[in-house]
């Protein structure tokens, strides 16, 4: 699939679940977060047909998140399932770690082939302080089990946060000296934009082709952070390299499988990698090749622009996978060029969780 702008479009990120067992100060509110109710998320056969339909127009690379993916005690069916399509050759999986433990031999089995495990402190009171939820530990020995089945490569997500965790980025670069991961820095992203702010501009207005067929969700405020809040708190990846590159030395280029949108280097003979990434400068958006199914079977073409399709109505008022191959096909259409965050767009409508981070 391209799309209007000539971006193979083969990447599908797939919403398993809203709900999760950690509550990061970024992603949700410590109580009271507004999930769907269960007979609005997607069952896994729908799923399942939905990536399979998704596949037969040129997806290859799936990656299952959420919420917490690892809570769908089937999840290693979903797998088999998405795993059957031939068009398949990726499938991928972000998680909190913290039940990676006794089930990453079980996703390996199922055909998962790689993992991201989402860290973003070393140190277990600080753990609390941002999952608040969960334990150190845990999350530690479910990296070693993804590591030992062969989910490789294991990539850590780290986001740093300005009073909180900033001055990591140097102990999560030496986990790399001696083990095989790439530890992938992320700049915070204030995804509830409107929170605190003015009045946002038309969310949907960068999407193209047939706006009718989009609808928009506007957040409530739930207090989790807010706008505000995440932008002072951001470390920028230039931060975070020159910490590591001050203690540890020059990092050099350095080419890892199943690059994403991580620039990656190396710390001079070093068994792992470093990336960076900054979802909120533009340089993402031209080699963007993904698209998202949320939870409860929303199809959206761009993590930064509020507008969705459902699909959850027609799976389950009879649609043919004609009709619902065209929809696919319709969200591609309108894939925006870019984000327009600096010209004062807003992303106003769900938290990461929902989103598929
Ligand atoms: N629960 C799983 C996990 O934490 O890996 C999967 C879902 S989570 C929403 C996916 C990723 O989104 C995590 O790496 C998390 O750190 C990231 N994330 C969530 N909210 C974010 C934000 N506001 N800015 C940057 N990254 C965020
Ligand atoms: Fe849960 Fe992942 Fe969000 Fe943390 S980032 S609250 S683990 S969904």
């Amino acid at each position: 699939m391209k799309d209007s702008f000539g971006r193979t479009i083969d990447y599908l990120r797939v919403s398993v679940t809203d709900r999760c067992n950690f509550r990061c100060i970024y992603c949700m509110p410590e109580e009271g977060y507004p999930v769907s109710p269960k007979d609005e998320l997607l069952t896994f056969e729908e799923m399942a047909r939905l990536i399979h339909i998704a596949a037969d127009l040129g997806i290859a690379k799936v990656r299952l998140t959420g919420g917490e993916p690892l809570l769908r005690r089937d999840l290693p069916q979903l797998i088999q399932q998405i795993a059957r399509h031939p068009n398949i050759t990726d499938i991928s999986c972000t998680t909190n770690g913290f039940l990676l433990k006794s089930k990453a031999q079980e996703l390996k089995d199922a055909g998962l082939h790689r993992v991201n495990v989402s860290l973003d402190t070393l140190e277990p009171e600080r753990f609390q302080r941002i999952a608040r939820r969960g334990a150190l530990q845990q999350v530690l020995d479910g990296i070693d089990a993804a590591l030992e089945a062969g989910l490789q490569p294991v990539k850590i997500n780290c986001v740093l946060m300005k009073g909180v965790n900033e001055d990591e980025a140097v102990a999560f670069a030496r986990l790399t000296l001696d083990r095989p991961l790439n530890v992938r820095f992320i700049e915070l992203m204030p995804i509830r934009w409107n929170l605190d702010e003015t009045e946002p501009m038309d969310p949907i207005a960068p999407l193209r082709g047939n706006r009718d067929l989009f609808r928009l969700r506007i957040a409530q405020d739930d207090g989790m952070l807010s706008d505000l809040q995440m932008r002072k708190m951001v470390v920028s990846c230039d931060t975070a390299r020159e910490a590591i590159e001050k203690e540890l030395g020059s990092l050099t280029p350095a080419a890892i499988p199943t690059n994403g949108p991580a620039r990656n280097s190396r710390v001079k003979g070093a068994v792992g990698t470093i990336g960076f990434i900054s979802q909120i400068s533009n340089d993402l958006c031209d080699r963007c090749n993904r698209l998202r199914l949320t939870a409860d079977g929303q199809l959206r073409p761009c993590l930064m622009a509020d507008g969705e399709v459902d699909l959850r109505t027609p799976i389950r008022t009879g649609a043919s996978d004609e009709e619902l191959r065209d929809l696919f096909l319709q969200v591609v259409a309108a894939k925006p060029e870019r984000h327009y965050l600096a010209e004062g767009q807003k992303v106003v409508g769900r938290g990461m969780s929902q989103l598929g981070g």
